[in-house]
């Protein structure tokens, strides 16, 4: 018979997870550490550090947690549309955490009815994590961090990770065979367009263009490091997709659920004229970091695409933005109509 923690690791396995680890909360207490080593690295990170003190001194919030099992799921599996490549990242596009039409997100919650089947108690949160996500998954065996920041399994850094509190006090290590990064590599380091990432492990969190596409850049029509996005109008994969490390790992093969039904108004020239109702229904359901009240989000960070990479068929929905009912919108239109189209 299986113990607790193989059956629990079984079952994972059983339900497409590639990796499962059990740790000791108290195993988890380097993650402060950790931050104070990001916050002196960069200083100006400390401000966007301070959401993950929620994750610090677990047991003030779970007196009854003991562990954590901790997860990995690969989606390098999926097919990603050539309308939105380097436009949108790839995790957003297979973002599992609140996709109920996703087979993932089904297994996350049989899985978690397993844990009530055993008698467990179990806690997560699914959007934003109940643990420092990458170090539990690093402490408990699942993989490595590599100079990029990410945690990379076996199959590259395209891997979500999910974790439960529990409260049983067990532990297993799971198995890798990583290589570390080769001697001298230091591609992502210089593919950074915003050099966010400016040494190995070592990034500013605000100048990221994942978080200045998504949660960060209220501001940007005057944001310097907009110039920089090149093709991106939703998060960013560029230290990612240049590493060797991930290089054979796209697979690729397989429709993400309900994908191709919303991938056409993904194409700038239609997220310029989406509807808020459209909006409300289809896409803010599955890019959750912008609110349903944050249409103009999309706008903004499409008008810099357009920006970046422009033609002239952009300039009749640069032109028309100048009406958008959003004063964000309107100011960013202003901008490039100030500095391209009246500089000519
Ligand atoms: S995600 Fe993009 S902007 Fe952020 S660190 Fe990587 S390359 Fe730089
Ligand atoms: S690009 Fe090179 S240095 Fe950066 S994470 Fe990949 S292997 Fe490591």
């Amino acid at each position: 018979m299986l113990s607790i923690e193989k059956s629990i690791q079984a079952k994972a396995y059983a339900l497409g997870y590639e990796k499962c680890g059990i740790v000791p909360i108290h195993k988890l207490d380097g993650y402060e550490e950790k931050l104070k080593e990001r916050i002196e690295k960069v200083p100006e990170s400390e401000r966007f550090y301070q959401g993950q003190k929620r994750l610090l001194n677990l047991n003030n919030t779970y007196p009854w947690a003991k562990s954590a099992v901790v997860l990995a799921l690969s989606y390098n599996k999926y097919k990603v549309p050539e309308q939105v490549k380097g436009h949108i990242a790839k995790s957003y596009l297979f973002d599992v955490r609140i996709d109920k039409n996703s087979v993932e997100y089904n297994n996350r919650q049989k899985f978690e009815q397993y844990l009530g089947k055993l008698g467990i108690k179990a806690e997560n949160n699914k959007k934003f994590g109940i643990v420092g996500m990458r170090w539990a998954a690093l402490q408990a065996g699942l993989g490595v961090v590599r100079r990029n920041n990410f945690f990379y399994t076996e199959s590259g850094s395209w891997n979500h990770i999910e974790a439960w509190l529990i409260d049983k006090d067990i532990e297993l290590l799971e198995e890798k065979s990583l290589a570390p990064c080769p001697a001298g590599c230091s591609k992502c380091i210089g593919s950074c367009p915003t050099k966010s990432l400016s040494e190995a492990y070592t990034m500013s969190p605000t100048k990221c263009i994942s978080y200045l596409t998504t949660f960060g850049g209220r501001e940007l029509y005057q944001e310097p490091l907009a110039g920089k996005f090149g093709d991106c109008i939703y998060g960013c994969d560029i230290c990612q997709d240049v590493c060797p490390m991930n290089a054979k790992e796209w697979k690729g093969r397989e429709e993400f659920p309900g994908l191709s039904e919303i991938i056409p108004n993904l194409s700038p020239e239609n997220i310029m004229s989406m509807r808020q109702e459209y909006y409300t229904a289809k896409i803010q359901p599955k890019f959750f970091y912008l609110t349903d009240k944050e249409l103009w989000k999309w706008q903004v960070n499409t008008l810099n695409y357009m920006d970046n990479q422009y033609k002239d068929e952009y300039r009749k929905y640069i032109l028309k933005a100048c009406e958008s009912e959003y004063t964000q919108v309107r100011n960013m239109a202003l901008i490039i109509i100030k500095n391209r189209l009246l500089a000519v």
